[in-house]
Parts: structure tokens; C-alpha cells; sequence
């Protein structure tokens, strides 16, 4: 209970904390469509275990607001895709606001983690790949996935957090980052595979 009041707190919106027990109430709007359709395809009975089993597996941007939600939600540009770790099922396309419904910390997370390294891969791909593809986020998802061992990833936030400028002037550092980005982030990131359906 007391994580469902720090989500409302953090996100200031409705969460669909009454579902679980009544399926006639699925579809009776987006939320809850949404929602009903992840339980269906779940291995638990009530949505309160449900969630628990679903994780963000895929990131695309569209470029445009053209995509439909599978709540019924539409004008998506930035959609996911999300899998279901004990079923194997998928669910997909569903918006960023939508993956709020699942009421999931972890999943938010995961969310964001595959925008930053999205946004990291289009970049590499359309060789723009710079300064300010970079995020801190985006650092330590190259981390988290291998990409970046400790002392790799160690000198990529000392440089992000130093700034432009500041790097300048520290010709070593900016050349190790340069080998870093050049021989290790981008080669990995044009494989095209870090943010699954990015690819
Ligand atoms: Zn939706």
C-alpha cells in the first residue's frame, strides 16, 4: 500500500489501484482497458501480483504523433513495446503516459533507460552522435549493459559532469573520451540491438 501513495505522490496522477477484482469494470475507459488487457495475457489472477510480471522490452520513435496506444490512446510518437517474463506474451504499442498505468516504478525506469539509449542509436545512426546525445542516464545504461566497463564509464561522467568548456581544457581526458566514444559506444550502438525494437 505504501508504494502505491509514493507513486501517486511522485507521479500526481490516477492509478488504477481498484482493479484486480472486478472484470467487468475492464474497458470502461483507456486506463483500464489498458490494464485488462495486460491481466488477460498475465499469469496471475489479479492485476496487484500481474504487474509484477511485465518489464519494458522495446522503444521506437516514429518521428511522428501516428500511433495508436492499444488502450485506444492515440497520437503516439514515442511507443513500447512490453513482454511478460512468465507467460512470454507481448503487449504493444503503448505510450509513455500508459506505461505510468502499469504502476510499476522498475517499468518507468526501464521506460527511460531505453529513451536515453534510443536516443544515443539514432544518433550514432545519423552520425550526429556528440556532446549532447549524451545524458547522465544515458552514461549508465551503457554501463549497466556492458558497454562501458568501470573505467570507461568512470571518465564518461567525469567528463559529462566537467562540461563543454571545461573539457577543453583538458586535452587528456577529452582524448580518451573521443577513443571511448569512437572504438567502444558507437561500434555497439550501430549494432542496433541495446534498445530492442530501435533497431
Ligand atoms: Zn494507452
Amino acid at each position: 500500500m505504501s508504494n502505491v501513495i509514493a507513486l501517486d505522490e511522485s507521479y500526481n496522477e490516477p492509478t488504477p489501484r481498484s482493479l484486480g477484482d472486478e472484470s467487468a469494470h475492464y474497458g470502461t475507459n483507456w486506463a483500464n482497458r489498458l490494464i485488462g488487457l495486460a491481466l488477460s495475457k498475465s499469469s496471475s489472477q489479479y492485476w496487484r501480483d500481474a504487474k509484477f510480471e511485465w518489464f519494458v522490452d522495446t522503444f521506437d520513435d516514429l518521428g511522428e504523433p501516428v500511433e495508436v496506444c492499444v488502450c485506444g490512446n492515440s497520437g503516439l510518437r514515442y511507443v513500447y513495446g512490453v513482454a511478460n517474463h512468465v507467460t512470454g506474451a507481448t503487449l504493444g504499442p503503448i505510450g509513455s503516459f500508459c506505461i505510468e498505468r502499469f504502476d510499476s516504478d522498475e517499468m518507468i525506469e526501464q521506460m527511460r533507460d531505453m529513451s536515453a539509449l534510443a536516443r544515443l542509436e539514432a544518433d550514432a545512426k545519423a552520425g550526429t552522435l556528440g556532446r549532447a546525445s549524451f545524458t547522465v542516464r544515458g552514461i549508465d545504461v551503457l554501463h549497466d549493459r556492458g558497454v562501458l566497463d568501470e573505467a570507461d564509464w568512470r571518465v564518461m561522467r567525469r567528463a559529462y559532469r566537467l562540461g563543454r568548456a571545461r573539457l577543453r581544457n583538458d586535452p587528456a581526458l577529452s582524448r580518451r573520451v573521443m577513443w571511448i566514444v569512437e572504438l567502444t559506444i558507437r561500434p555497439a550502438l550501430l549494432t542496433g540491438v541495446l534498445a530492442g525494437g530501435a533497431a
